[in-house]
């Protein structure tokens, strides 16, 4: 099929007529907004109808709701994006060192194929873009007030405006001025919110200063049923939050509250969780309203009908789930990400897919869509034939999961494994795991919180041993080299 469609474009004159009818492509992505802060996922914040614009394309178009990054960090998940390839190939382990930007991407194949492609905001990845016809981007994680723009002219200082504004402002101004009549484009609109340390502009602080929300019911999880990654790890909202940076609770009317609770650990444990989602909610507000801003341009510059819009974030991330904020674990709120896409007359307004996809699979997605041929090396799969409803007999039953960043920020051990969509067989492996590995698994159904690894279990002893041979097999699939432990 690769092949056919390369054949085609080869007999097929570039620019012709077939230009004018492929689509164009929007893609909104957000860093650390958790499926679970998405109104169209349900979940214990949808009566807070957080996204509603988000949610518009849930109602004209679908939901993935078994959507997986390949390893839950910003700058890697951003590699993947753009290769298509995990990890250990694209060369982007974790959130140090550099990317080789001389390697292949989707946007230089597309750019080759008449697309116009465009990168505004958070990439991550330091060094000059490439097989972009115009990108801006924030350097490193970038800042929420007064964000810096590189482009491959120079830098702007945004001073004084918020980096969710700004990023939403540089992509409708490409939109109303950068656009070329008759060629189609990709444009990629990447927001730094709702990242660490969750600045929201000051209209959502106010709107959420005063609410409060369900506390998950393993807030106070203490690890019993999980190995020594589980506990070891340095990302809990009782100790690993800061007053400080995180809570902004250093003076004023939040230290306050915070010196009445000094000695009531527990009570102070809830006070860091509701003021965590107050900042943390009212970032994803702003994000929301901005992705508003971009689909009333579309639908008032007649560009609704013949534009996909998709929508995703680089990982998921806890909110307050086993008693933690950040990501990096395969467990389900850190591993999953959201993803929904509208494709007028292609999608189905209102469906929802349950296929294991992954973020492998965007890039030929892209290629995909714009007809455009998609190279053997890249290791997902287009999620085309799913958004037309048709999901291929063939499609992959299990995914392949590896995070690298240790030791590190958070401390989450190494470790790597495989999910099917029921059962979830995980290695934390290396430094500091008793006797280099451990072995964890979870059955999602009977165990969706996944709190009690049943590893060790004689009934799941055949499931499990099935799980190891399919982590081989995904291994060699995926050309994992042999020097990874
Ligand atoms: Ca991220």
């Amino acid at each position: 099929m690769k092949r056919y469609i390369a054949i085609l474009l080869l007999t097929l004159p570039l620019g012709l007529s077939a230009a004018e009818t492929r689509p164009n492509i929007v893609w909104m992505f957000s860093d650390d907004h958790a499926y679970q802060a998405v109104g169209a996922y349900g979940g214990r914040f949808k009566p807070l109808n957080l996204t509603p614009n988000i949610d518009t394309l849930a109602r004209d178009g679908m939901v993935f709701d078994r959507a997986y990054v390949a390893n839950s960090i910003c700058a890697p998940s951003r590699a993947t994006l753009l290769t298509g390839k995990h990890s250990h190939l694209n060369g982007k382990l974790d959130n140090r060192g550099g990317f080789n930007h001389d390697q292949q991407q989707f946007q230089k194949i597309l750019q080759k194929n008449g697309y116009q492609t465009v990168m505004i905001g958070k990439i991550h990845l330091n060094g000059a873009m490439q097989g972009f016809d115009y990108w801006e981007v924030l350097p490193g994680q970038g800042r929420y007030w007064s964000p810096k723009f590189i482009t491959a002219e120079g830098e702007t200082l945004y001073k004084g405006q918020h980096s969710t504004k700004v990023i939403t402002d540089r992509a409708l101004n490409w939109l109303e001025t950068g656009r070329v009549a008759d060629k189609p484009f990709m444009l990629m609109v990447h927001y730094k919110a709702p990242h660490r340390h969750w600045n929201p502009n000051k209209e959502m602080q106010e709107k959420f200063a005063t609410l409060t929300f369900p506390e998950p019911s393993t807030l106070f999880d203490d690890y019993e049923g999980r190995g020594t990654a589980a506990h070891k790890q340095d990302m809990t909202i009782s100790k690993t939050m800061t007053l400080s940076s995180d809570l902004k609770a250093g003076k004023g009317p939040r230290k306050a509250e915070v010196d009445k609770l000094r000695d009531q650990p527990k009570a102070l444990i809830r006070w860091k969780y509701q003021t965590y989602m107050r900042d943390y909610l009212a970032c994803i507000a702003g994000v929301d309203a901005n992705v508003g801003r971009i689909l009333t341009f579309l639908k008032e510059n007649d560009l609704e009908k013949n534009t996909i819009v998709m929508y995703a974030a680089d990982q998921g991330f806890y909110l307050g789930e086993h008693g933690w904020f950040d990501k990096r674990f395969m467990y389900e709120e850190s591993f999953r990400t959201p993803l929904l896409a509208r494709w007028p007359g292609v999608v189905e307004p209102g469906t929802r897919n349950t296929d294991l996809v992954q973020n492998i699979d965007f890039a030929e997605t892209f290629l995909d869509m714009a007809q455009a041929p998609i190279p053997e090396d890249m290791q997902g799969q287009s999620l085309v034939p799913l958004l037309k409803g048709k999901t291929p007999e063939d499609w992959r039953t299990s995914l392949y999961y590896h995070y690298y960043q240790y030791p590190g920020t958070h401390s989450v051990r190494r470790h790597e494994g495989v999910t099917t969509k029921r059962h979830k067989l995980i290695r934390f492996y290396g430094k500091d795991v008793p006797n280099g590995e451990e072995w964890e698994f979870y059955d999602l159904e009977t165990d969706p919180e996944e709190m009690h690894s049943q590893y060790r279990n004689p009934e799941q002893a055949t499931i499990v041993a099935s799980l190891k041979q399919e982590l081989k097999r995904l291994r060699k699939e995926y050309k994992v080299p042999d020097s990874t432990p």
